[in-house]
């Protein structure tokens, strides 16, 4: 284990928090700064893979990869005229990057061991022997090696024949290393007073000076210590600037205890089901449906585009000048793709946080994701989709419910979840809507007990068997008890956080079929509410 994580788990958590700087000569300044370092370090690379040092980080735990570095890259780094503490977060940029590429070569090394055909190569095959890897390293790594015997007819000699020297490709540097010699911060108050170490170009000569800003702070950073920040650009709202990542500390919270908790289900067509239950079995809320298909279509949009351009692309030849163009728009939707399923997991984690707040429950139960069946065009892209956004959910959903002291329970085995009925535990029917009886298949979204005649909507159903497995844990078909409701009233609390949320909310929240006071909610309702309460709730989680 590094020497962070360690401090991580004894002192609590470390969280970043962005903070663009808006000085237009700043921010020039310090894009011109950034643009050499990124020189630099590409150097640094390319001399690291030429000499095959992937390897130095193994058995070295220090914090900081300069350590390990600076010895090795002396002659470059007096070549390049940098003051050593920035070449100090130049190192520690590259030692990021070494210590992928060193986890890939490990990977492939591996799957190397295993067999020689790349096309065999599944994450399957190490979990066989009990390796435990990065699932998208092993298809990643596959994916470059088939294209490489494809172009070469054989097999890569070694990773270092497969691998081309990596590369930064953003403006980034980290101030981590240092002691107030590349970057100076006063706090006073409210604000923060800067100084960086930039670069001054005249020809060829190179000079480096200070350079002061004023920041403001968020009022909640103002009694937290700060300490020495990232430094990156990146677009906000439409313009390239820099932003600095504070790092702070939160201690770790208590555990809270309650009688409380929540269930999910992930159904196909909504992103999430989710009804609060106490410890004796009784139903406290309203279940709550988070809308996800327009979003979804789209989604699937992009994928199809992607198709698109592969299929074009792999006409061509390696030196088409089109063949480049191909892998640009694959990449540009690629990272569409990964932006999009950032704002809705975040969103829905948000959701499930702000309803253990709300009932205060200390504990989240949900159903495991073997259980996500698709429908329709493409089931596998379908799949994808579907899997993606919801293991993004859970990882987002455990760090920010253990920042407020709950916690995430062990995935609930779904089987039957949503064919048994909740009430008498026999095998139901599934309609497409509780007056249409006259198709019944299983992927319907609608439930009906021919034994007891109850019926609801089938996400709502697997909630409730969720619930009972996890409290009265037994299986379900032999389960007698059933899940009590208490409350009908709806928290209009919830809504109301300000005058603009609600009459934005209105139009907008529906009944859905078979739960006259459940709430669905749609992507711009969950967006507006909380943006009226992102920063009183979640403080300084990011939103
Ligand atoms: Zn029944």
């Amino acid at each position: 284990m590094s020497e962070e994580k360690k401090d991580k788990i004894k002192n609590g958590q470390v969280l970043a928090f962005p903070i663009p700087i808006k000085n237009k000569e700043v921010a020039e300044k310090l894009r011109e700064t950034l643009a050499y370092v990124q020189e630099k370090a590409n150097e640094y690379l390319e001399f690291a893979h030429k000499n095959k040092l992937y390897s130095v980080f193994d058995g070295n735990n220090s914090k900081y990869s300069y350590k390990v570095l600076e010895p090795i890259f002396v002659k470059l780094y007096k070549k390049s005229k940098m003051p050593s503490r920035i070449n100090r977060g130049v190192l520690e940029i590259v030692g990021r990057t070494m210590r992928q590429v060193r986890d890939r070569m490990r990977v492939f090394n591996l799957l190397m061991k295993e067999t020689n055909d790349p096309k065999k190569w599944t994450n399957k095959l190490l979990i066989k022997n009990e390796i435990f890897e990065k699932a998208h390293y092993v298809k990643n790594i596959r994916e470059q090696v088939i294209n490489y015997k494809r172009k070469h007819r054989n097999i890569p000699e070694d990773f270092y024949a497969l691998q081309k020297p990596p590369k930064v490709k953003k403006k980034i540097l980290t101030y981590a290393p240092d002691d107030g010699q590349a970057i100076k911060l006063t706090k006073n108050e409210d604000k923060i007073k800067l100084s960086f170490k930039v670069i001054d170009r005249c020809g060829k000569q190179i000079k480096w000076r200070w350079l002061e800003t004023n920041i403001k702070l968020p009022s909640f950073l103002e009694d937290k210590q700060i300490t020495s920040p990232d430094l990156r650009f990146d677009c906000v709202h439409g313009d390239y600037l820099p932003i600095l990542d504070f790092k702070i500390t939160v201690e770790k919270p208590k555990k809270q205890k309650s009688e409380n908790f929540i269930t999910i289900d992930w159904g196909v067509r909504k992103l999430l089901t989710l009804c609060v239950f106490n410890n004796k079995g009784e139903q406290l809320s309203q279940p709550y449906f988070a809308n996800f298909c327009g979003i979804q279509s789209k989604l699937q949009r992009i994928y199809k585009d992607i198709d698109h351009w592969k299929s074009k692309r792999d006409k061509l030849l390696h030196k088409d000048s089109l063949f480049k163009k191909c892998n640009r728009e694959i990449a540009k939707r690629w990272n569409k793709i990964s932006l999009i399923n950032k704002e809705i997991s975040h969103t829905a984690a948000n959701i499930i946080v702000f309803f253990a707040k709300h009932y205060n429950c200390s504990k989240i139960y949900y159903e495991n994701l073997k259980s996500l069946k698709s429908r329709g065009y493409s089931r596998n892209k379908n799949h994808q989709i579907n899997t993606t956004v919801r293991q993004k959910i859970i990882a987002l959903t455990d760090y920010k419910v253990s920042l407020c002291g709950y916690s995430l329970q062990k995935p609930i085995h779904p089987a039957g979840t949503s064919s048994i009925c909740p009430k008498c535990s026999h095998k139901g029917q599934h309609f497409s809507s509780s007056d249409n009886h006259k198709k019944q298949h299983k992927s319907l979204p609608w439930f009906y007990c021919p034994n007891c005649t109850f019926s609801a909507d089938r996400d709502y159903v697997a909630c409730l068997n969720i619930t009972r497995k996890a409290i009265f844990k037994k299986n379900l078909k032999k389960c007698t008890k059933t899940v009590v409701y208490k409350k009908t009233r709806l928290p209009d609390s919830l809504f109301r956080q300000d005058a603009f949320a609600t009459t934005h909310c209105k139009g907008h929240i529906y009944c859905l079929l078979g739960w006259i006071h459940s709430v669905s909610l749609s992507s711009k309702v969950v967006q507006k509410s909380f943006n009226s309460f992102k920063g009183t709730i979640f403080g300084i989680l990011r939103v």
